[in-house]
C-alpha cells in the first residue's frame, strides 16, 4: 500500500501499479564466476521455493520480472520459481558457464512463457578482455551458451555488456562481432559505482560521447526479434537510442532527466527476503517477516530522508529507466517521434 500523500501526487501510477510493477528477484547469491565489476555479495544463500511462493503472494501482480543472482541457473528451482509468476514478462541474465543446463532450462521456460521470456548472456568483450574481467575460460563458455540458445524457439536472446575502461577501446569492434552472431539485440550497461580499480571504472564522458555514433549505428541495426521494418522493431530501436542518450545526459549534468518511479513501480528482493526500492539502495526490511504496506511506507520514508541529505537522487541504472521512460509522457512522445533527449 502506497502512502496516501504519494497516492494524491501520482494517482494514475498508483491505480495501474499492478500493471506496471517491475521486480528484480535475486534467487541466489551463489555464482560460478568472480567478475571484477560484480556488486553482489556472495553469501551462499538460495531462496527456497516456499519462500519464493510467499514473496510472490505478497508482491501481487508483477508486469516485468527480472530474475537476478548470483548466477540464476545454479538454483535448482529456477524454473519453478519463474512459474510462480505466470503472467509476467521474464528476463533471466546468465554468465553462460553451464551451456547445456542453461539451454535445457531455457527451452522448458520458453515453452511455458510463450514469447515472454528473454535470456541475457553476459559477455564483456573479446576473449582476452572478457576473461580479464570475468575469469579465464568464461568467454568460450558464454559463447557456446549463446550458440545453443539461438536454437531455442520462442525466446528473445540478448547479450549484456558492462562498459568500463577495460572494454571501451575495443567496444565497437566487439559489438560488430556480436552483431554477426545474430542475437535479437545487445544491451549496454554502464558500470556501477566507483570501483577502486581504475581499469574497470566508468570511462570519461568524452570517450563515451566519441563512441556514441558508432554504438548507435550498431544498436540500430538490430531487429529486436521483430520482422524487418516492423513498427514495433522501429520503436524498440528508438527506445534504445533514447535510453543511451538519457544515460549520457544524466552523466553530463548529474541530474535525473526522467522522473524516477522506483517508489511506485520498482522493487528488488534478495535471496533472504530483504527488500529495497532499487538495486542502488539498501534493503529496508524483510518481505518474509513484515507486511508489504509497512515496507512500502519505510521505502518511501527512506528515499525522502536520503534526498533531504544528498539532494535529488539520480542514476544511470537501466533496469529502472525502462519503466521511468514508459510512464513519462514527454519521453513516450520523444520515443514515438524518434527525438533525442
Ligand atoms: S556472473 Fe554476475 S553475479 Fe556472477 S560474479 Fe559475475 S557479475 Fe557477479
Ligand atoms: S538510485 Fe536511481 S533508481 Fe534508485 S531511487 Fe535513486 S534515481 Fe531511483
Amino acid at each position: 500500500m502506497i502512502p496516501a500523500g504519494n497516492m494524491l501526487r501520482h494517482p494514475l501510477l498508483c491505480l495501474f501499479q499492478g500493471y506496471l510493477r517491475h521486480v528484480i528477484l535475486h534467487i541466489t547469491d551463489r555464482c560460478s564466476l568472480r567478475c571484477k565489476t560484480c556488486f553482489v555479495r556472495k553469501g551462499g544463500r538460495d531462496m527456497h521455493i516456499e519462500e519464493a511462493r510467499h514473496i510472490a503472494g505478497r508482491l501481487g501482480k508483477v508486469r516485468w520480472l527480472d530474475i537476478g543472482g548470483g548466477e540464476p541457473f545454479l538454483h535448482p528451482g529456477l524454473a519453478d520459481i519463474c512459474r510462480l509468476f505466470p503472467n509476467s514478462d521474464i528476463t533471466i541474465p546468465t554468465n553462460g558457464q553451464d551451456p547445456d543446463t542453461i539451454r535445457d532450462t531455457a527451452r522448458d521456460l520458453a515453452a511455458f512463457f510463450k514469447g515472454r521470456l528473454t535470456l541475457a548472456v553476459s559477455i564483456d568483450g573479446f576473449e582476452s578482455i572478457n576473461d580479464a574481467i570475468r575469469g579465464a575460460g568464461s568467454y568460450q563458455n558464454a559463447l557456446q551458451t549463446l550458440t545453443l540458445l539461438r536454437e531455442v524457439p520462442g525466446l528473445t536472446l540478448k547479450v549484456n555488456t558492462v562498459i568500463s575502461n577495460a572494454n571501451l577501446p575495443e567496444l565497437t569492434p566487439f559489438m560488430r562481432h556480436i552483431r554477426a552472431l545474430e542475437p535479437d539485440y545487445h544491451s549496454l550497461l554502464l558500470v556501477r559505482g566507483a570501483p577502486d580499480d581504475p581499469a574497470i571504472a566508468l570511462p570519461p564522458l568524452k570517450e563515451l560521447e566519441a563512441a556514441t555514433p558508432e554504438i548507435l549505428d550498431i544498436l540500430g541495426s538490430y531487429r529486436f526479434g521483430n520482422r524487418p521494418h516492423s513498427p514495433m522493431g522501429m520503436l524498440k530501436k528508438r527506445y534504445q537510442r533514447y535510453l543511451w542518450h538519457i544515460n549520457l545526459k544524466t552523466l553530463r549534468t548529474r541530474r535525473c532527466w526522467v522522473p524516477c518511479k522506483a517508489p511506485y513501480l520498482h522493487r528488488v528482493v534478495y535471496p533472504d527476503g530483504g527488500i529495497s526500492l532499487c538495486e542502488l539502495m539498501p534493503p529496508v526490511g524483510n518481505l518474509l517477516e513484515e507486511p508489504m504496506d509497512v515496507l512500502e511506507k519505510r521505502m518511501h520514508e527512506f528515499l525522502e530522508q536520503y534526498e533531504r541529505k544528498q539532494g535529488p537522487c539520480f542514476c544511470t541504472h537501466n533496469c529502472n529507466l525502462g519503466e521511468n521512460i514508459q510512464t513519462h509522457p514527454r519521453s513516450i512522445l520523444a520515443v514515438l517521434l524518434g527525438i533525442d533527449p
